[in-house]
């Protein structure tokens, strides 16, 4: 089942419960536009590659639409239409006022030179320029991006308009008019979100063992909130293997050997493979890399009680109604990893305000919106008995409805 097959199906799961017409369903089930264009990059070796760019928007219907830009080389269309529709539903989980996009680079990013990054992200920017805007589509990082790519495509866009335009795109580092508490939001959401979810159930964090399958900005961010709010991380992973160690893992030394090595293994504990990481003894698993981690095939041999998913789309829709039948609480992603595009809205905010708010307030308010957030989605999977993913579509999709009924008699 690719990405957006499964997307489209979270979106059918709901439509029925929510009423929706037939043609809401058909609109809401294609993104509005998706823009795909040829990005040539000039190698350092003297040879041209023709890359292909692509930038879906799902939706405007509550906003200029917001999401992040990935450069990998397992990119495709329909993958960047499931991310877009993806975040749709997350900014209207947590009520922020857009819509969603999500842009890609089908290229393997790591292996270029840092000359060659700076072209390809520029070349890509500049094929990108006439989709986006402040008002309009507003680009953040992804997987394989972050403060400097995002620089990079805000000095584009600043040329294009003729002048500085930080609000065009969030993520930025906070010396060009990023705002702090970014880098660390998605995985702090992650984190804020479980311990809401503990808190609810009024059971203690402390001492739980977690999982956590990726280890990037998000995955580095969740153990580290994690752990300080006292769980114990027993494993992490990144694409090129895993360590394991059941007393607990340095988290700070890890995300050090990660920096300085490129990976995650050879650090303290014993090896294991992504797959094996995935259906280790825990009680909280955190998929934190690419969809589709957990499927048909090894939802069943997962052990943890509670997924949090920090990665975009880590659970199929088969694997979802497995995990259900067994009881594993599974915090979506939708809920679990919106901390990101939130304080992506605050640092918006902050540019158009000509404004730089205190780390104490970003993370009081990101505190907030997950907070609050976390329980309007278990009151709605309460008073329905549905899962939490279904609870979060529930209330997301009839968001979104909501506003494009206000334009749109005809839908
Ligand atoms: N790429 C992140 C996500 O999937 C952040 C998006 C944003 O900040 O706009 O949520």
């Amino acid at each position: 089942m690719t990405a957006w097959k499964n997307a489209q199906q979270q979106l059918f799961n709901v439509a029925d419960q929510l009423g929706l017409s037939g043609s809401m369903k058909a609109f809401l089930a294609e993104p509005e536009a998706v823009h795909v264009f040829t990005v040539p990059l000039s190698m350092d070796d003297g040879s041209t590659q023709v890359l292909t760019g692509i930038r879906a928007q799902h939706s405007f219907a509550r906003g200029p639409a917001k999401g992040g830009i990935r450069f990998h080389p397992g990119v495709t269309i329909d993958e960047v239409k499931a991310l877009s529709m993806w975040m749709t539903w997350k900014c209207a989980v947590v009520n922020i006022p857009y819509g969603g996009a999500k842009g890609g680079l089908i290229i393997d990013y790591k292996a270029l030179s840092p000359h060659e990054k700076e072209r390809a992200t520029r070349a890509y920017a500049r094929r990108l320029l006439p989709y986006i805007g402040p008002d309009f589509d507003i680009p953040a990082p992804d997987v394989n991006t972050g403060g400097r790519e995002m620089a990079w495509i805000c000095d584009e866009y600043s040329h294009y308009v003729g002048h500085p335009e930080p609000a065009v795109i969030t993520g930025k580092p906070v010396e060009f008019g990023g705002s702090v508490g970014r880098i660390d939001a998605t995985g702090r959401g992650v984190a804020l979100t479980v311990q809401r979810y503990y808190e609810i159930r009024n059971e203690p964090l402390e001492r739980k063992r977690v999982v956590i399958q990726g280890f990037g900005n998000v995955g580095q961010w969740a153990a580290r909130v994690l752990s300080k709010m006292g769980a114990i991380i027993i494993a992490i992973s990144d694409s090129k293997g895993g360590v394991h160690a059941e007393e607990g893992l340095n988290v700070e030394a890890a995300i050090e050997h990660k920096e300085q090595t490129g990976r995650v293994s050879g650090f303290a504990g014993s090896e294991i493979s992504n797959e094996e990481l995935l259906e280790l003894e825990c009680d909280i698993l955190a998929p934190c890399a690419l969809d589709g981690a957990i499927h048909g095939k090894n939802a069943r041999k997962v052990k943890a009680s509670v997924i949090a998913e920090g990665a975009n789309g880590p659970t199929t829709t088969e694997a979802d109604e497995i995990l259900q039948s067994r009881k594993v609480t599974v915090l979506p992603d939708v809920l679990a990893n919106a901390g990101g595009v939130t304080v992506s809205y605050f640092e918006w905010v902050q540019n158009r305000q000509r404004l730089a708010w205190s780390v104490h307030d970003v993370h009081q308010k990101l505190r907030d919106v997950m907070r609050a957030s976390t329980d309007d989605v278990c009151r709605v999977a309460d008073d329905k008995g549905v899962n939490w993913r279904i609870a979060a579509y529930l209330l997301a999709v009839e968001r979104v409805a909501a506003a494009v009924r206000m334009t749109r008699s005809d839908i």
